[in-house]
């Protein structure tokens, strides 16, 4: 599981610094490693880049996994060259962008954009396998997620629309509900189709999220 991210524009990363002029830049050695984001390369790359536009680099690093608190440590040893930054440019997902903002007083200014949380399916490839909404119907759908899967994230379906196992949305990708139907059916339990869902309750989603684990 990965936190799926892509890099913004050069220009919009641009338009973030404008009147920054020194930056410190920190990438992640975990998920933005993964999806050639925000690792060793895309870090030093970034640093010439912003060498271009006329910024100072005050020094970079690739923090081990920057949504982890240990990432403290890394703010810790890079004290320095952080402190005489104008601003931490943070090439990692909206997590460590976040955690490495609770460390810190510096303006953080996020490289990339978060897109979703991921499994990989080839090379360079991922999909979205869970949009976290409180209330998992996977145990009722053969481990395929509605919510996601579905072009429109229908709990009851399919909709009139699929047509030879193909979604009516984006005919290239197939209907998850029939792909749920088909797991259903290798798992004997097809009269789970028939089952209604309730509507999604987003009440018990609210924002922020928190929960405490006991
Ligand atoms: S139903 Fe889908 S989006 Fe909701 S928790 Fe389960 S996997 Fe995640
Ligand atoms: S065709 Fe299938 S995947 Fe597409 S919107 Fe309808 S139920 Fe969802």
């Amino acid at each position: 599981m990965k936190s799926i991210t892509k890099q913004k524009t050069l220009e919009e990363i641009g338009q973030l610094l404008d009147g920054l002029n020194s930056v410190f830049i920190a990438g992640c050695g975990t998920c933005a490693t993964m999806t050639h984001t925000g690792g060793i390369e895309e870090v030093a790359a970034m640093k010439l880049s912003l060498q271009e536009l006329g910024k100072t680099v005050t020094g970079t690093t690739v923090i081990p996994a920057a949504c982890d608190d240990m990432t403290q440590e890394t703010i810790k040893k890079y004290e320095d060259a952080i402190g005489s930054a104008d601003a931490m440019l943070i090439m990692s997902c909206a997590m460590g962008v976040h955690r490495v903002s609770l460390y810190h007083k510096k303006a953080v200014i996020p490289a990339l954009d978060t897109l979703f949380i991921g499994l990989e399916d080839n090379y360079g490839e991922f999909h979205e396998v869970c949009a976290q909404c409180g209330q998992c119907v996977l145990g009722e759908t053969g481990g395929i997620c509605p919510v996601t899967a579905c072009h429109k994230g229908l709990v009851n379906g399919p909709c009139g629309g699929t047509n030879d196992g193909k979604c009516e949305v984006d005919k290239n990708r197939d209907c998850a509900w029939t792909l749920i139907h088909n797991k259903l059916a290798e798992q004997k339990r097809l009269d789970l189709m028939y089952k209604y869902q309730p509507p999604k309750n987003y009440q018990v989603t609210p924002k922020p999220k928190v929960t405490k684990i006991t």
